[in-house]
């Protein structure tokens, strides 16, 4: 992994921003990059966006009075070591704090580095609670990123999972599949494969990332019936145009990877340099609905500070609505009325007789009896 100047130095020509920036993180937030993503980068141009994502601006040394070292509220949502349960039906087991790469956008900056790795005692608690917890359909691997377990580690949590009955669905968050995307070998996909229904959500921040290895990784994972899935950052001067997201967004799903998030920046510490002003957000949005197929259109969310969970930050296509007609704005501008439905009761009677007996879903917040 490159982590000093002089290693970066050898790859691309550094500016003086970068070098100062590199400086400045020594005390903020560690520096790593696979050689593979070094490759990447255009060594000529500092405005290349593999280089913004992970080579420090001296900006992240500007720490606002409205930023947080922990913006989605996840310390305070912890019933468990290693679990964060922050809605009903699902947690996020935080099984590795190393990753491939550390982007100079992450939200997690506070406990990813390799400093403090979960020991197996935190990560038996986790599992503990989430067999114990019923309500949990579905979990959702993260770190860290944890692709960066051994196969054998990997499979062995992936199948203590798989014996908690009310464990429906398992995802793994990762962002391998761009920085390493070699690390998707045929061991990998055939211990992922043992343990379906299995999702991975990766991290595509740009078009210069979508290469044939990393085309190759993705594939073998769809091959595998794993369905991959993609979020995105939304990044200012990194993918903040309409040009380079519908760019982005094409050459996923002709790699078969969905998009799945559009993220408005969260509020981390030192990376208000990256984020886009929420009225941008929503004007490069309407530059992709209805312009491409609606496969490739993410859902532009915005995750609450402090823990609220995501919000859809959908511009309304509404213009007016009442109980005879609504007046819609289609994605050209044009003012169309849909007339509305005479029969207003919308209840299925056979929902009675098929879900009889069946508790109603838990609507309770996550962890709140927990804690
Ligand atoms: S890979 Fe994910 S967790 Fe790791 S630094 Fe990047 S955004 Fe953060």
């Amino acid at each position: 992994m490159l982590t000093t100047e002089a290693e970066l130095a050898s790859v691309i020509d550094l500016s003086l921003e970068e070098r100062a920036g590199l400086a400045a993180s020594k005390s903020l937030f560690r520096v790593g990059i696979t050689p593979y993503y070094a490759s990447l980068m255009d060594p000529a141009h500092p405005s290349c966006p593999v280089r913004l994502q992970a080579i420090p601006h001296p900006a992240e040394a500007q720490i606002r009075e409205e930023e947080l070292r922990d913006p989605l509220g996840e310390d305070t949502h912890n019933p468990a070591p290693s679990v964060v349960h922050k809605y009903p039906d699902r947690v996020l087991f935080l099984v590795v704090d190393r990753c491939g790469i550390y982007c100079r956008h992450c939200n997690r900056r506070r406990l990813v580095g390799g400093d403090e790795p979960p020991t197996t005692a935190e990560l038996e608690a986790g599992l503990e609670y989430i067999a114990k917890t019923p309500r949990i359909r579905d979990v959702l691997l993260s770190g860290g990123d944890p692709l960066l377990l051994s196969t054998r580690r990997l499979s062995y949590l992936l199948g203590r999972l798989r014996q908690i009955p009310h464990v429906e669905t398992i995802r793994i968050g990762t962002r391998l599949p761009v920085v390493c995307p070699m690390r998707i070998d045929d061991e990998l996909v055939a211990a992922l494969r043992q343990h379906h229904p299995l999702f991975v959500n990766t991290h595509f921040n740009h078009v210069k990332e979508l290469t044939p290895e990393a085309r190759r990784g993705c594939e073998r994972l769809v091959d595998a019936g794993i369905p991959v899935g993609n979020q995105t950052v939304l990044l200012r001067g990194v993918n903040s145009s309409v040009r380079s997201l519908r760019a982005l967004m094409r050459g996923l799903l002709r790699m078969r990877v969905r998009p799945y998030y559009l993220f408005q920046g969260d509020t981390v510490i030192g990376t208000d340099h990256l984020r886009t002003p929420v009225e941008t957000a929503m004007e490069l949005y309407q530059g992709l609905r209805g312009w491409m197929n609606s496969m490739a259109v993410p859902m532009l969310v915005l995750d609450a500070p402090g823990g609220g969970g995501k919000v859809p930050i959908v511009p309304s296509y509404i213009e007016h609505l009442d109980e005879e007609r609504v007046i819609v704005k289609t994605y050209r501008g044009a003012r169309v009325e849909y007339p509305q439905p005479r029969e207003r009761d919308c209840s299925v009677p056979y929902d009675a007789i098929q879900f009889a007996g069946e508790p109603p879903d838990d609507d309770r917040e996550g962890s709140a009896e927990v804690l």
